[in-house]
């Protein structure tokens, strides 16, 4: 939509493990600065809560030290939920993340759009599709402009399949997929390696377009799973995510964007992830 990247830049989940104060996101932003790394997720997973001073100092140091930021809702979001008052309160905090995201100056958030509850995937993608429409007229008529992620998310019982991610993406204008490809991973039990990740980046660019390669946001981590997906999210070496296939994919298909590293460790991963990069020609 409106970012515009040269390259991938990468960056943690959150305020690095090193970070002095790591109850402060400012902080954060210095500390990515400090270590070498390029952007820097603000985790709002249990929460949309800031204070105004505290978003505009962030969107000021942020864009000192060229740090850009992006966001991530809370995990309490279901938009197939039984009962209409918790759908419209997922629909509220969408919002408001946008809303504290865009006090920031993030451009791009995500969140896990929504559970199955046992519902037929269309049905499920029908509602999350109508309430994503509700969400960005609103969010037209506040005038904030941010890109809308859903997140490939890790288990089957959880809305946020590739497949699902691109027909939204098509159906609602501000919205792109967010790609965690560990959760890909978890969630099929395949794609991983080289082919594989080279399969997705050709269907997100045939079906979405070749610039939707050239700004996205991507998640990576290692990571546990049974056949239900998802179990835990591991530091990469503890894992057998092939993290550096992924990379040299990532590199031949030309992507930019945002690659946020949510492994435990933070900044040690999301460091190693950017020096092999960097290393690969
Ligand atoms: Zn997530």
């Amino acid at each position: 939509m409106q970012s515009s990247f040269n390259r991938l830049l990468f960056g943690t989940a959150g305020v690095p493990n090193s970070t002095p104060k790591r109850n402060n996101p400012i902080e954060g932003v210095r500390q990515i600065a400090k270590l070498g790394l390029d952007c820097m997720q603000l985790e709002f997973a249990h929460g949309v809560r800031m204070k105004e001073e505290v978003s505009s100092a962030l969107r000021k140091v942020s864009y000192e030290l060229q740090i850009p930021l992006t966001s991530h809702g809370p995990y309490y979001i279901n938009l197939n939920a039984r009962e209409q008052d918790k759908i419209d309160s997922s629909v509220e905090r969408i919002i408001q993340t946008a809303k504290i995201s865009d006090m920031c100056g993030a451009e791009s958030m995500t969140f896990h759009a929504a559970f199955y509850m046992k519902d037929s995937p269309y049905d499920v993608f029908d509602l999350v599709e109508k309430s994503l429409n509700v969400i960005e007229e609103r969010l037209n008529r506040l005038d904030i402009e941010i890109e809308l992620r859903p997140e490939l998310t890790g288990k089957t019982s959880q809305f946020g399949s590739l497949e699902e991610l691109i027909s939204l993406a098509k159906s609602v204008n501000s919205c792109l997929p967010c790609l965690d490809f560990s959760h890909l991973y978890a969630r099929t039990n395949c794609y991983n390696s080289y082919d594989d990740f080279c399969n997705v980046l050709g269907q997100i660019k045939g079906e979405l377009g070749k610039n939707v390669l050239e700004n996205m946001h991507i998640h990576i981590s290692g990571i546990s799973s049974n056949s239900k997906g998802d179990l835990k999210h591991l530091n990469l070496n503890d894992s057998d995510f092939n993290w550096r296939d992924l990379l040299r994919a990532l590199k031949d298909w030309n992507c930019k964007g945002y690659v946020i590293c949510n492994s435990p460790n933070l900044e040690v991963d999301a460091k190693m992830l950017k020096d092999y990069y960097e290393s690969l020609n």
